[in-house]
């Protein structure tokens, strides 16, 4: 036995891959469970994956010198679902690590936003792929699917990437688009806008060994807020209005932020934004389900679902994940950390959002402090809980963010609406009592 054997899914994936560059007449002639029994020959006798597989393409009468550069580059407007050999030509608007669970492991994959002069895509590679943000690249041998109607792009181990220069694509790729805060999405690409700078606050980062100064807050103008990241310094200063031209979106948690980089064009403007005429957005829930990473809004509802997992818990002190019972899923058996939250489902009749109270919040809903909850046991503690949350009315200001599973409102402040005095959400009780 050869120390390369792979699972029967990679072995079936590269099995795919050889046969996706055959030309029609091969591929009509063997089976990919054929190819892939071929490559395992190769593989048990401790041949090299690659190795394995360029030796079966030659067998196959493919020349294997050249990448396949027939392929013509397709515009990200034009992709279609199920494609392979992807050839696009693009600049690289953002990347990020994300972190997911694949068969109950977590695993960081990369995401990001393309674009080209036909328009933004957003794109998958389950290993950090050779570039970086702003980079222009040629990126061959990528694959697409479809998800929710949408299709993907991916990278897997068979994508090639290669750095290319400014000019090759036209200029108008480069141009930013003119938005309201409101209309910020992660696919936006890069922006022109004018905001007012309601925060903002110097950290010192080390790169590459070297001491930098970055710059994080937040901006706001007549349609909400949006937090940003200046990667130099534009020498903001809190209050002044700006105008911004060439910034960029990227999302955390699939919220979007304005990246400023060495790229952006940022002026000092005199007609000023008030500070009173920048909202907090107020919210129907609904809303929350089609922008999944929100800052900065204001929702109501009624409080449906007292989640478990709610009370005492303990976390892990390496990386604050709530413990199980094997204890942490990544850092196994450590002693753990107590908190006090509730995890609950608000909803108000248009959609519902799960939220989750920190230590602070709670205490102050149910009016005991964590040592006191401790001292209770369990049924009494989840009594006291739903007496004080289950089926009341709670306005929240807060970020919505984007999880493994779905959006968790993280809410800044949270109150309980006393019903006596509920006429600021007759909205909401009234869309609650069209579903009663
Ligand atoms: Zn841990």
């Amino acid at each position: 036995m050869g120390v390369y054997l792979l699972t029967n899914e990679n072995l079936n994936q590269h099995a795919q891959d050889i046969l996706s560059r055959l030309d029609d007449q091969k591929k009509k002639a063997i089976s990919a469970q054929e190819v892939a029994e071929e490559l395992e020959k190769f593989l048990e006798y401790g041949v090299p994956v690659k190795q394995a597989k360029q030796t079966l393409l030659k067998k196959f009468g493919v020349n294997t010198s050249v990448p396949p550069d027939s392929v013509e580059r397709t515009l990200l407007a034009d992709l279609q679902p199920n494609k392979r050999n992807v050839k696009l030509i693009t600049q690289v608007v953002s990347i990020n690590p994300k972190d997911i669970m694949v068969k109950g492991q977590p695993r960081t994959i990369f995401t990001g936003l393309l674009r080209d002069e036909s328009g933004t895509l957003p794109f998958t590679a389950w290993d950090k792929p050779a570039m970086n943000e702003g980079d222009i690249v040629e990126i061959a041998n990528a694959y697409t699917r479809e998800w929710q109607g949408k299709v993907q792009l991916n990278f897997g181990n068979q994508v090639i990437i290669e750095q290319k220069e400014k000019d090759v694509l036209p200029k108008e790729t480069f141009e930013p688009k003119k938005v309201t805060i409101n209309e910020i999405n992660p696919l936006v690409g890069t922006v022109e806008m004018t905001a007012k700078v309601l925060s903002i606050e110097e950290k010192e980062i080390t790169v590459n060994q070297e001491k930098k100064s970055m710059f994080t807050g937040v901006l706001g103008d007549s349609t909400g807020k949006i937090p940003f990241t200046a990667w130099k310094d534009f020498k903001l200063s809190k209050d002044s209005t700006i105008l911004i031209k060439g910034g960029y979106v990227k999302s955390f948690r699939g919220m979007p932020q304005i990246n400023l980089d060495e790229n952006a064009e940022v002026k000092k403007q005199k007609k000023q934004i008030k500070e009173s005429d920048i909202p907090t957005r107020s919210l129907h829930l609904f809303e929350l389900d089609d922008n999944p990473g929100m800052y900065d809004v204001a929702v109501s509802g009624r409080v449906i679902e007292i989640q478990q997992g709610s009370g005492i818990v303990l976390r892990c002190p390496e990386c604050n994940q709530v413990l199980r019972e094997d204890g942490c899923r990544v850092h196994g058996k450590v002693d753990g950390i107590p908190d006090l939250r509730i995890k609950c489902v608000v909803d108000d009749g248009t959609g519902s959002v799960k939220t989750v109270l920190n230590r602070e919040q709670t205490e102050k809903i149910i009016g005991k402090t964590m040592d006191e909850c401790k001292q209770m046991n369990p049924e009494e503690l989840h009594s006291l809980l739903n007496e004080s949350l289950f089926a009341r009315i709670v306005s929240m200001n807060g970020n919505s963010l984007q999880d493994f599973y779905g959006s968790t409102f993280l809410a800044d402040n949270i109150e309980v609406v006393n019903e006596d005095v509920e006429k600021k959400v007759d909205h909401v009780r009234n869309l609650l009592e069209e579903l009663e």
